[in-house]
């Protein structure tokens, strides 16, 4: 059985994030989304928040499942008996730090391989901050994300505290 992990914050979850998911889904038996804990970034949803929204709007997928996990991705691929992290690639901007966590990834584990998709080009400039940052100003991300997210967006906006 082939078994691929994408990893990432998905705060929230964006079209972006979908495509690669299904076309992911396509290559793999089974594909876990997997929320990463860590970061560093504070996030605006909580892990369960983005956990639950992740599970909401990949319901139509039957392998694909979504979890979380707390520390080395690699660690979590190989718990997972999983050969393979998917990462996609929007822009050139993206491939910096994409190369180097794909090759310090490649020589903490040297049997995971990372797999790179690129965006389609509609998604290239779309990520979770950009869907963020039109949230707060009050402006539509009916297109960048699902119908269910962009209402959990709202709400969430306007339970907080008005940017400085
Ligand atoms: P991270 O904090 O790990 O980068 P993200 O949720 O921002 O988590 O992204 C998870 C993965 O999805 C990363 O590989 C990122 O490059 C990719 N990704 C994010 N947005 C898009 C998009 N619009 N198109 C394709 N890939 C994307």
């Amino acid at each position: 059985m082939k078994l691929a992990v994408y990893p990432g914050s998905f705060d929230p979850v964006t079209n972006g994030h979908l495509d690669i998911i299904e076309r992911a889904a396509q290559l793999f038996d089974h594909l876990i989304v997997a929320v990463s804990v860590n970061g560093g970034k504070k996030p605006l949803f909580t892990l369960d928040e983005r956990v639950a929204m992740l599970n909401e709007v990949l319901q139509p997928f039957s392998n694909v499942s979504v979890d979380s996990f707390q520390g080395l991705t690699t660690t979590y691929t190989i718990e997972k008996q999983s050969q393979a992290i998917i990462r996609g690639l929007r822009a050139i901007s993206d491939f910096e730090n994409e190369f180097r966590m794909a090759l310090t990834n490649k020589k903490l584990e040297p049997t995971v391989e990372t797999l790179f998709m690129m965006s389609q080009p509609q998604w290239s400039f779309l990520s979770s901050s950009v869907v963020k940052e039109v949230g707060y100003f009050g402006g539509s991300v009916s297109d960048f994300v699902p119908k269910s997210v962009e209402e959990k967006l709202i709400k969430k906006i306007a339970s907080r505290q008005p940017l400085a």
